[in-house]
């Protein structure tokens, strides 16, 4: 067995001995004599899955007490509309555009209220992250989203929006367990799982509870797209992706129990970005567009000097066991999406690689 290096912006990288864990209790989960891909979601043995991965994304994150975890179908793109359908009290919110996922939320948002895009870095093709200091915000927005980490450009925010009683909303999708998180700075953080958590299949919503209690009343709401509805049933108002809440339980216990939490999960991130960076900042024929500031650490996006020359090394490196590394098509180029499961040694082969590469084609 040859397993790649993949690079993929998402569906990515799982941790592999997650994957061996999950083969080692494909046929039979426990002594259940089932495999949780048959089990009833309403089975004892499937509710003690669903209460520890709540509970192990709860120690994990360290989630205060006042927040409630949802495990919501639908993707990260149906908690674009959910945010607004439940949170949008005064009809009104704030959203920083910053590249095409926060501009779909935006836009999402505009079927059930009004949307300032209060500012936006379009003008140089969502390459840096606006001073969030310098925003003028809506004194009557019922919240602030932001795209925490911009998968397709790589960038990320380092610092959030705070305004006294207005709830910020961030979709960390692509960023989520990757570091240490301070939930309470956040009135609900949403993320599709299949970046950095688990398999395809369902977002994480985590609300604080006056948000949940206090959602817009003007609107009525399908029970599927109603957070406290699907909160207050745990999650199984209907069937759940049962396989997805297993695999981030896994996930989760991977994080606690062999990286060794989220502190060392920074760190290791943080080593593998710099490498990569420190091997961008010196070539004369990769460069990354990014202003060095708002570099996220979770995808790192490069090019060579031409069009060619980037399928070429796309192509060269495929063969090489290094794959998915075509950039994202509205910035061309490459994208190495480095999230947690990969390993440092899959970065050293990536640059290894790309100083090859440039001493043949440089
Ligand atoms: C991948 C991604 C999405 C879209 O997620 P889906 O689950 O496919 O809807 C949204 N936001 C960010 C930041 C992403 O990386």
């Amino acid at each position: 067995m040859a397993r790649v290096y993949n690079f993929s912006a998402g569906p990515s990288m799982l941790p592999l001995s997650v994957l061996q864990k999950a083969q080692s209790e494909l046929l039979e989960y426990g002594s259940s004599g089932q495999s949780v891909m048959e089990m009833s979601h309403r089975s004892s043995v499937y509710d003690a899955i669903i209460v520890e991965t709540e509970a192990a994304l709860r120690r994990v994150l360290n989630i205060p007490d006042n927040y409630k975890v949802g495990f919501i179908q639908g993707g990260a793109s149906t908690q674009f509309a959910m945010v607004p359908m439940n949170l949008m009290t005064t009809g009104e919110a704030d959203y920083l555009v910053t590249g095409q996922f926060s501009g779909k939320a935006a836009k999402e948002a505009e079927k059930f209220g009004t949307v300032h895009v209060v500012a936006s870095s379009k003008d140089k093709n969502f390459t840096y992250i606006p001073d969030v200091d310098a925003v003028e915000y809506s004194p009557n927005a019922s919240y602030i989203h932001i795209c925490e980490n911009n998968t397709i450009y790589g960038t990320r925010f380092t610092k959030l929006p705070q305004v006294d009683g207005i709830p910020l909303v961030a979709d960390m999708s692509s960023c989520i367990l990757s570091r240490p998180t301070d939930v309470s700075k956040y009135g609900l953080i949403y993320f599709g799982v299949q970046k950095n958590v688990a398999p395809a299949g369902m977002a994480v919503a985590i609300v604080r509870e006056d948000l949940l209690e206090n959602a817009r009343t003007d609107l009525a709401r399908p029970a599927m797209l109603d957070y406290k509805t699907l909160i207050d049933a745990r999650s199984m108002y209907n069937t759940p992706n049962c396989w997805s809440i297993y695999m981030m339980g896994l996930v989760l216990h991977w994080i606690e129990n062999e990286v060794g939490g989220l502190t060392e999960m920074e760190k290791r991130n943080n080593a593998k970005a710099q490498l990569l960076y420190d091997y961008l900042d010196q070539s004369s024929f990769f460069q990354n567009p990014v202003n060095k500031a708002d570099r996220s650490i979770m995808n790192v996006t490069f090019a060579s000097p031409s069009k060619e020359l980037d399928a070429k090394f796309c192509q060269e490196a495929a063969e090489a066991g290094l794959v998915n590394l075509k950039g994202h098509r509205s910035v061309g180029g490459m994208r190495a999406s480095i999230y947690n499961a990969m390993p440092l040694d899959g970065v050293q082969a990536l640059v290894a690689f790309m100083k090859e590469f440039e001493a043949r084609n440089g």
